[in-house]
């Protein structure tokens, strides 16, 4: 029996976690479940999952959450930052899964990593932000970090067991890979006239061809920053160089990534676009188990279709791709900006073309020192989300 917690439990990808638990009750038990502020959503899992804890990082919505549960139901419930880094870390959690959106979720995964937890990572922004102190605490503790984003899951399955067993070390080029082929839908804004981007409103936006998602994620996958943070995510979980890393525009969602070897091969992984895929395999690894996900019905899909990618309809994918290559202080200080500008366009003070400018003028403007450590990493997270706040006041 796996005890899991599940940061970000009231999430996407919370709910498509608990589902696939509820489905395979014999090997899996949500041991507690974590949220920020939605005390609705987090007495109604506690209803129906009885974990143990229910950790609200919100002083005022535990309180609450403690006053609406049920005494009968023997949920302990917790709040506060030591009190959930104990809870990742606590003898009786296997598994955490790491689904706070953005850089919220630096720290907490961060703690379930340095305590040697398997760690299933959709929180990609951790990885974008913290790189190389992420790989190496992993190395340090031991702990198995397997990626639950579909494309990293897919490209994890396309890879020889000697690149699996070593995330973040793994040589590509003597296990005989060429590339890592990183697909990506194009998201709902792919064939709209140029022209008309500049006002799409939030709901458009979040309206994705195949996936539901959370609202930050979404509105990433319009701008393909979402594509851009992935292609950083590769790059440290499977020590990619900038020439081993390509993105393939395949509008169906059917591929969900490849990886291409020397002889001419290309392993892809195909599904369809559910998030119960990824995380049953990460959970069940290296066995697998039922998610719910309907199989794959080729008749209905048809065709598959592949493009390559337009930087000038998507700015934030270059700009990615370029932060990348400049290291971890380009990444941080573009992905706290993307932050920043994104809540900004979701509240309807920002146009969707705005979100790229601001993204791009904290990456000319903050200036970089070098991290080397956590503190520095959210010293200068914090810097990029003042200037970009700054933009977003004069805009
Ligand atoms: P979501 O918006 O649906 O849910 C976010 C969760 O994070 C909620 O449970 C919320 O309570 C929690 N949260 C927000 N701020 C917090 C804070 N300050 N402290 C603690 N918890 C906080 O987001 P999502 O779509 O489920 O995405 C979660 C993560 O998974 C993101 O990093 C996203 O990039 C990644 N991801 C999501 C998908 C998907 O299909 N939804 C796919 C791949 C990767
Ligand atoms: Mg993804």
């Amino acid at each position: 029996m796996q005890k899991m917690v599940i940061l970000g439990a009231t999430g996407s990808i919370g709910a498509s976690t608990l589902s696939v638990i509820a489905k395979n009750p014999e090997s899996f038990s949500a041991y507690a479940l974590v949220a920020n502020t939605n005390v609705d959503k987090m007495l109604s899992l506690c209803l129906t999952h009885k974990p143990e804890v229910a950790h609200m990082v919100d002083a005022k919505a535990a309180t609450e959450l403690k006053q609406r549960l049920p005494a009968t139901l023997n949920v302990e419930v917790t709040t506060g930052e030591d009190q959930l880094f104990d809870l990742v870390s606590s003898a009786n959690v296997d598994t955490v899964m790491a689904a706070i959106v953005g850089a919220a979720g630096l720290l907490p995964t961060l703690a379930a990593v340095k305590a040697g937890k398997r760690v299933l990572l959709a929180n990609k922004e951790s990885l974008v932000m913290s790189g190389r102190l992420f790989i190496d605490a992993m190395q340090a503790s031991g702990a198995q970090v397997l990626p639950v984003d579909s494309e990293h899951n897919a490209i994890f399955q396309a890879l020889p067991d000697s690149v699996q067993q070593n995330i973040g070390f793994c040589e590509l080029e003597s296990a005989g890979i060429s590339h890592i082929l990183l697909t990506g839908s194009g998201g709902p804004f792919l064939n709209s006239p140029l022209d008309s981007l500049s006002s799409m409103t939030p709901a458009q936006a979040c309206k994705h061809p195949n996936w539901s998602m959370g609202q930050k994620i979404s509105v990433d996958s319009a701008s393909m920053m979402n594509k851009g943070l992935e292609y950083i995510e590769a790059r440290w979980l499977f020590n990619a160089k900038r020439e081993q890393l390509k993105v393939v525009i395949h509008p169906q969602s059917v591929i969900h990534s490849m990886v291409q070897y020397k002889d001419g091969s290309v392993i892809a992984q195909l599904g369809n676009p559910d998030m119960r895929t990824p995380i049953a395999h990460c959970m069940s690894f290296p066995e697998r188990i039922r998610s719910g996900v309907e199989p794959l019905d080729f008749f209905t899909v048809g065709q598959l279709s592949f493009l390559e990618p337009d930087f000038n309809r998507f700015p934030c994918l270059s700009l990615a791709i370029e932060a990348c290559a400049q290291g971890q202080e380009a990444t941080t200080v573009l992905n706290a900006a993307n932050e920043i500008s994104v809540a900004a366009f979701l509240q309807n003070k920002l146009k969707f073309t705005d979100i790229s400018k601001i993204n791009e003028a904290c990456l000319n403007y903050v200036p970089v020192t070098s991290l080397g450590s956590i503190d520095d990493i959210i010293a200068l997270d914090n810097q990029s989300r003042r200037y970009a706040l700054e933009m977003v006041a004069k805009a």
